[in-house]
């Protein structure tokens, strides 16, 4: 439906102001400060990133950023991301106005099933937009200031020296930091024996996660866990892999440790999935796996109302989604962990792609007070990594 045909009311030309002329896709590939390794893969030097830039014919640009992370949960590449968005969603985004996003993110959902890692960018470029033209910070668009900071937890990726996790870790607690997930999921026993390290040094002093990445299978997590179960974990992420919730459920009904779903968590059908079958307690949400900031507070209410703890995180990508996981929290009343949500820009990324970092005081990061995501681009550099795609 053509709604921009029928407005004629006082101030309506704000919201044709609103009416997006160009989808512009920008692929970029971010390095790494170090190789960054999880459960699945070799080391990875860098992430594949899609920026996109939604231009209105007013002349107002809004951002989203997605990743190509192409672990369990994300089969995007670069090139699936740009077909998806351009040959299906533009057709659908052009002659629009931005304030019908409800209406038009439900379009998008219809036209390419389960394809949240392409929306999350159009979703919040849309968001930044009506921030821009409204004059609001996008927080205020997603329900108001609840916060005057939110505190980060930082993820650290599987260091096989236990004496270098432990330094890296004493590092960032002198920054002000005192949430923890340590990568797993590999080899069991060294995966116990560096949260045993790691829970005798620190253990009074911050809080541990341990994040399987879905590396493991049931015997495995159960060796894990056995050695780990009294450890005093806030809780352990995803040891196995997403389609074997029944094997999650049944880790959490053995183990007195709260269990969190992340790889398994894409959609509100997944998560109510993982409530149904009380196969997590906490739950993960990122910008891009999950489809952007709306969709991700979608999932925040559903978990939220069936008593789940809210674990704000994301890809290690740059910073418009980390300003979008930001805004998102910074309007959520609710309580949230001290999630991982700026894992790119505070602790792996080599180069962020804009030009005023967000702020942040220790643990605490700070919403820009300023229109929409109230992030700029850097043009300089995503000129610099742009990669064909
Ligand atoms: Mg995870």
């Amino acid at each position: 439906m053509d709604t921009t045909k029928a407005t004629n009311w006082p101030g309506s030309d704000r919201y044709m102001g609103g009416v997006v002329r160009s989808v512009e896709l920008i692929p970029v590939r971010l390095p790494f400060k170090n190789e960054f390794k999880i459960a699945a893969g070799g080391p990875r030097p860098g992430i594949d990133v899609m920026v996109v830039k939604v231009h209105t014919q007013s002349g107002e640009v809004g951002i989203g950023e997605t990743h190509a992370w192409m672990r369990q949960g994300s089969r995007e590449t670069l090139a699936s991301l740009r077909s998806v968005i351009t040959d299906h969603f533009t057709p659908r985004l052009v002659g629009r106005s931005v304030f019908d996003s409800a209406a038009i993110i439900a379009q998008l959902r219809e036209a390419v099933w389960n394809t949240s890692y392409a929306v999350a960018p159009v979703s919040d470029a849309l968001l930044d937009l009506q921030g821009k033209l409204l004059g609001l910070p996008a927080y205020q668009v997603l329900g108001g200031r609840a916060k005057t900071s939110v505190a980060a937890g930082i993820t650290l990726g599987i260091i096989p020296d236990h004496n270098e996790l432990i330094a890296e870790v004493e590092r960032r607690v002198a920054e002000g930091y005192s949430s923890f997930t340590v990568k797993v999921g590999n080899d069991p026993e060294r995966d116990a024996q560096a949260v045993e390290r790691l829970a005798a040094n620190m253990g009074g002093r911050i809080v541990i996660r341990a994040d399987g990445n879905s590396g493991m299978d049931f015997a495995g997590a159960m060796r894990f866990m056995n050695r780990v179960q009294d450890l005093g974990l806030d809780c352990v992420e995803q040891l196995l892999p997403p389609a074997d919730l029944a094997g999650m459920a049944e880790l959490a009904r053995r183990y007195n440790v709260p269990f969190m779903a992340d790889e398994a968590v894409s959609s509100e059908a997944d998560l109510l999935k993982v409530i149904g079958m009380r196969a997590a307690s906490v739950f993960q949400t990122k910008i891009a796996k999950n489809g952007g900031a709306w969709q991700c507070k979608r999932l925040w209410e559903i978990g939220a109302a069936a008593g789940m703890r809210i674990f704000p995180g994301n890809h290690p990508g740059a910073s418009v989604a980390t300003a979008s996981a930001l805004h998102l929290a910074t309007a959520w009343p609710g309580e949230l962990l001290e999630g991982p949500f700026a894992v790119g820009v505070n602790e792996i990324l080599a180069e962020d792609i804009i030009t005023d970092p967000i702020r942040r005081e220790g643990k605490h990061m700070f919403a820009p007070d300023r229109p929409g995501l109230g992030v700029e681009l850097d043009e300089e550099k995503l000129r610099r990594f742009r990669v064909d795609a």
